[in-house]
């Protein structure tokens, strides 16, 4: 047997006609830019998520930028200066700090939380109460895997400082908190529909959603070069908008987003029940909460990179979100801040494992995941 981390080739197949019918609709439209499945996906997502403003752009990469840019320009800044930071987690992908940088601020990485590899509210407080506190203009968390990070404790210190939150939503789209979707708990959500995500499309995009109308605008400006008028601009903009194409692809997964997510949510439950019972392996918290954009262990004693090599022979593939932490890439070096020791992050990085968690995987290939990942440790 064969079980890769992800094969995209299956929900293809699964929702083939749909998607070749939403395809041939643009070909018939010939409305490439900013065509009416990009309106009707932000309203449809708008719904979905039950906050008043979505706007589709570029990639999740730059709805991050997006969404600083706008709450710098509502400040009356074009860009934050590098005496503004804000604070996020180390441990995420890259584009979580640099959207940081490209906006122009500082950023400040705080250590996560052991259990759920999500940024730590206790050293959000601690760095807010220290003598640089005051420079800070907001916090990025970031749901990573799909679990959601402490939303009451992140919205209190926000509320007590007067500081923005912006959520990193890329890996938890459907998500909820508390009976909220995440990116609507915050002030700006930013979504990722890069392939792999929870809601992927056929490339690159990105969505940002927002509860004001002056940040709708400002973010519909920007991702048409900075102006109402595209021949008379008042921001420095981007070219940065949602395909409609894509459009038109999401609009068919968005059907299948639930029901995915529940598939999600099952693999992941029957993995843990398997895997707990590996004392060398600690399986994920929060199974209600998450949407699983990746199911990932923790291996013991070192293991980590044996166990990986062992499943690839056994031609399972698996991945290390992340190798790295933010604070240790030359990116930025004499660009950020830390607050701290990073060790519960760096830890993380030496530890952690994502196994396949494809919404349509057989239980024939769990059982094969789960008995492999068996024989590795009655072995070793
Ligand atoms: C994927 C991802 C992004 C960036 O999204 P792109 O659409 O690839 O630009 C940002 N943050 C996190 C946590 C991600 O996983």
């Amino acid at each position: 047997m064969n079980v890769s981390i992800l094969d995209l080739k299956r929900e293809y197949q699964y929702m083939k006609n749909d998607i070749l019918n939403a395809i041939n609709k643009c070909l018939e439209h010939q409305s490439w830019i900013l065509g009416p499945e990009v309106k009707e996906l932000e309203q449809k997502i708008a719904e979905f998520l039950d906050i008043k403003y979505c706007v589709g752009c570029s990639s999740g990469t730059d709805a991050l930028v997006l969404g600083l840019r706008a709450i710098a320009i509502e400040k009356g800044m074009e860009f934050f200066s590098p005496h503004d930071e804000i604070i996020t987690t180390p441990f995420t992908f890259t584009a979580t700090g640099d959207a940081i940088l490209r906006s122009g601020a500082t950023p400040v990485f705080v250590d996560i939380e052991p259990d759920t590899f999500n940024i730590n509210p206790e050293f959000i407080t601690t760095y807010l109460q220290s003598e640089h506190g005051k420079n800070v203009k907001g916090i990025i968390p970031v749901h990573l895997y799909g679990t959601p990070c402490n939303m009451d404790a992140i919205m209190n210190i926000a509320h007590q400082y007067e500081i923005f939150v912006l959520e990193d939503v890329a890996q938890a789209f459907g998500g909820s908190y508390d009976n909220s979707k995440l990116g609507t708990i915050g002030d700006i959500g930013a979504f990722s529909f890069f392939p792999s995500k929870n809601l992927g499309g056929y490339g690159d995009g990105g969505m940002v959603a927002c509860h004001n109308a002056s940040t709708e605008n400002i973010i519909r400006t920007l991702i048409k070069h900075g102006g109402k008028d595209k021949y008379n601009v008042d921001h420095i903009g981007y070219n940065a908008r949602l395909d409609t194409i894509q459009a038109a692809i999401l609009l068919v997964k968005l059907i299948y987003l639930d029901e995915f997510n529940e598939r999600r949510k099952k693999i992941a439950q029957r993995y843990n029940q398997e895997l707990s019972e590996i004392k060398e392996v600690k399986v994920p918290i929060s199974i209600q909460e998450s949407v699983f954009h990746q199911y990932t262990i923790r291996v013991k004693n070192g293991k980590r990179d044996q166990l990986q090599a062992f499943l690839k022979e056994k031609c399972i593939g698996t991945m290390v979100y992340y190798p790295f932490c933010l604070h240790q890439m030359k990116l930025f070096q004499g660009r950020a801040k830390v607050q701290g020791k990073m060790e519960q992050a760096e830890k993380a990085t030496q530890e952690v494992l994502s196994l396949p968690i494809e919404p349509l995987m057989t239980e024939e290939e769990q059982t094969y995941v789960i008995d492999t990942i068996k024989e590795f440790f009655t072995k070793s």
